[in-house]
């Protein structure tokens, strides 16, 4: 399985300062669990939040995924993510978004009917095949995202045009 990462502009930034990585107990216990020292680790409900201590790499991240094939469905997702997750009696309702700093977004953002189809297949897996699952996409997350980004680059170039 070819990664598209490997040409990662920011020597793949994501990996390298992991943090609220959303991952089920599957997940966990496979590929983090023995990994914990360097973690935090934080449950909530049926999902758990990992960063790397110090905003360090993933313990998987070793100039490349290491775990590629079998990596969690969080990372798959990516450059969309997840947001909020709020889980009911028998049902779930979960955002994701695309408010990522990945520099190859226009090139690896698919279609939002495949994120959400990875998305409704790893919470069934989470919270069982008779669970209610609604999935939205958060255009305000999107939104508040893309205009912070522009008004950060406009003050950039106001600072520079100062300059002499
Ligand atoms: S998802 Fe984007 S930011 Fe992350 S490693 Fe891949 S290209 Fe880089
Ligand atoms: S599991 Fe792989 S893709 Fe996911 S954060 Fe770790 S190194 Fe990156």
């Amino acid at each position: 399985m070819s990664n598209p990462c490997l040409k990662c502009p920011t020597d793949q930034s994501c990996c390298r300062e992991l943090h609220g990585l959303k991952v089920n107990d599957a997940e966990f216990k496979q590929l983090f669990e023995g990994k914990s020292e360097h973690l935090t680790v934080l449950q909530k409900g049926k999902l758990y939040e990992i960063s790397s201590h110090g905003s360090g790499p993933c313990p998987h991240w070793d100039q490349q995924c290491q775990v590629y094939g079998k990596r969690p469905m969080d990372c798959d997702l990516y450059p969309y993510t997840m947001g909020n997750v709020f889980e009911g009696e028998g049902e779930v309702y979960a955002t994701y978004h695309s408010r990522t700093e990945c520099p190859l977004t226009a090139e690896l953002l698919g279609p939002r009917e495949a994120a959400e189809a990875l998305i409704r297949n790893f919470l069934k897996d989470t919270y069982g095949e008779h669970c209610k699952i609604t999935v939205r996409y958060d255009e305000g997350a999107a939104r508040i995202y893309h205009l912070a980004r522009r008004a950060a680059a406009k003050a950039k170039r106001l600072m520079f045009a100062d300059k002499p």
